[in-house]
């Protein structure tokens, strides 16, 4: 099989496909037995619009094809399970946390038979979504399952973008589960594929069915509250009161456990600092991003709604970008903790809200916070409380972008009304965060109003804080995949070795897959 790079057309037609594959190779028919669509991407830069496509083909005469600068042969992305180590594990190993790098650490645990348990301690997807529509619906929170907590993790409310700049080969081991817990299998070509929240939710609940069908077991409202630590190694864990021996944890816990991760830091874990972002939520018009990205093309169906992303270096050397941009989508309220306001984003399959969001985003580092140790989950916690004081409570600290950079508090609206559900209060949100924040920030608005024109001026609004984007901390692990504490298997976003639903997925299977190389396959009797 080969592998067929920049198979341009100026349609989705299949016919028009195999021509173009046929001609860019200088192929007679007789030579392509058969091909599929590996990848495809839409370019509408030019003139017009091109759809760029990566084939996979069987062909005759292959070393001949070979020889084109745009084909190469095509690798084997069959997913290999590892094999089994030979260390005795006594006890099933457990898996705390089911947002992506949970999931996919207890479904390969699962599916090579080593029947996981997994505490999440946030409810099932249905109960959760309640708590989660009572919370924006009345300011009630419940600190244990919110937008961050409980089944699916805090991807499950998002626009379940499954875009990643990551090559590894467990990619297509991730697409392919999705699409067999019911994603349209359209994310496996498309170059930006995402899910939606609703859509995810399903495939939530297929995952979990498919694990326990293997064997695996959940408890949820389940905290691991507490481990127990001999010689450097785990003994047992805490939950629901009490003590449990346990041998082998992957720790999945997301961003946002900081009880969990200061309770490990008390058992002498070894965690550094590590860099991170705060920010905005900026908020467009959907019809104007399109008319913004796409000109001509802005009413083109095959095209909208349209994306963008956007990135500036400050003169004082903080990065400043755009990030998690969710086109027709809705700024959510997003704290798990009393009094603390954190916003973010998501959007539904269809994509069709009225609205574009996008964070907006500065580095935060030791510059920032010091180098104490935990040093930048206190700098989130203090932003996010300060928020929450300016705007008396749950609301959105708001201002028009315009608004912010001449230091004035809004007093209306213009063209885009806010999607956030809790309410907005107008700040000047230059008094929320420090001053090199602001200097970034202003500079970047003034430099992406430039690039963009209507970026600011189109009557974009802010919303704050953007603060739970990435992990402040990382958990130091080994070539095992273990942490300093013999048999803790720290993954996923939390524990600093992702960003985004894939790359958090893909380091599930990589912590279960270090897991299952040194743990012997266990007989248990279930
Ligand atoms: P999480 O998803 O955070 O999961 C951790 C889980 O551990 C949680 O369910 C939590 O309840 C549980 N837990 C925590 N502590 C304990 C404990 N002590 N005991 C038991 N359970 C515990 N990324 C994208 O790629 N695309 C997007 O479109 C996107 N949109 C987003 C929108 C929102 C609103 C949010 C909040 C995030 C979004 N992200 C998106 C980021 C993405 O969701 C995360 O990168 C990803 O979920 C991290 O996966 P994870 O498994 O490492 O951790």
């Amino acid at each position: 099989m080969i592998r067929v790079f920049q198979v341009k057309c100026t349609s989705e037609d299949k016919s028009e496909i195999e021509a173009q594959l046929l001609k860019k190779l200088h192929m007679p028919t007789k030579d392509l037995l058969s091909w599929s669509i590996h990848r495809k991407s839409v370019d509408a830069r030019s003139q017009k619009i091109f759809f760029s496509y990566i084939i996979d083909a069987k062909v005759k005469h292959e070393r001949k094809y070979l020889r084109h600068k745009d084909v190469q042969p095509r690798p084997n992305e069959h997913y290999q399970p590892v094999s089994s180590g030979t260390h005795p594990l006594p006890n099933r190993p457990v898996v705390v946390g089911f947002g992506p790098a949970g999931m996919f650490a207890a479904l390969i645990l699962a599916q090579a038979g080593y029947c996981p348990i997994i505490l999440e301690r946030g409810s099932n997807v249905d109960t959760r979504t309640q708590k989660v529509h009572q919370f924006w619906q009345t300011g009630r929170l419940d600190p244990e399952c919110n937008v961050q907590f409980g089944e699916g993790g805090a991807g499950t409310f998002s626009d379940g973008k499954l875009t990643t700049r990551s090559k590894d080969s467990r990619c297509r081991k991730v697409l392919e589960e999705l699409v067999h817990f019911g994603a349209k299998d359209e994310i496996l070509i498309d170059q930006h594929p995402h899910i939606g929240t609703d859509a995810f939710m399903e495939i939530i609940k297929q995952c979990r069915k498919e694990i326990e069908r293997l064997g695996g077991m959940f408890l949820f409202d389940t905290a691991l509250q507490d481990i127990q630590v001999k010689d450097e190694k785990l003994v047992s864990i805490q939950f629901q009161n009490q003590w449990h021996p346990c041998t082998a944890l992957i720790l999945a816990c997301g961003h946002s456990a900081k009880d969990t991760i200061l309770m490990l830091h008390t058992h002498h874990m070894e965690l550094t600092n590590k860099r991170f972002a705060v920010g905005v939520r900026i908020e467009h018009r959907q019809d104007y991003i399109n008319q913004a990205m796409l000109k001509e093309y802005a009413h083109d169906p095959r095209l909208i709604p349209a994306r963008y992303k956007l990135t500036h270096m400050a003169s004082n050397h903080k990065g400043v970008y755009t990030f998690c941009m969710c086109p027709g989508g809705y700024v959510i309220p997003a704290a798990s903790e009393p009094k603390h306001t954190v916003i973010n984003g998501m959007s539904y399959a269809k994509r069709d809200g009225i609205n574009a969001n996008s964070a907006l985003l500065v580095q935060v580092d030791e510059s920032d916070y010091g180098t104490k140790i935990l040093g930048g989950l206190a700098y989130q916690e203090n932003l996010e409380a300060k928020a929450y004081q300016m705007a008396d409570g749950y609301a959105a600290c708001c201002q028009l972008a315009s608004d912010y950079l001449d230091h004035k508090v809004s007093t209306s609206f213009g063209s885009v009304q806010p999607t956030y559900a809790l309410g907005t209060k107008f700040v000047d949100l230059n008094t929320l965060f420090s001053s090199p924040i602001n200097q970034a920030l202003h500079e970047a608005l003034e430099v992406f109003e430039k690039r963009v024109p209507g970026f600011i001026s189109s009557g974009a609004i802010l919303s704050a804080v953007e603060s739970r984007s990435s992990s402040a901390i990382r958990i130091a692990r080994n070539e095992q995949g273990m942490s300093s504490i013999f048999g803790v298997y720290p993954s996923g976003e939390g524990a600093g070795y992702a960003g985004g639903i894939m790359t958090s997925a893909i380091d599930g299977i990589h912590s279960a897959e270090k897991l299952i190389e040194y743990f012997e396959k266990p007989q248990y009797n279930l």
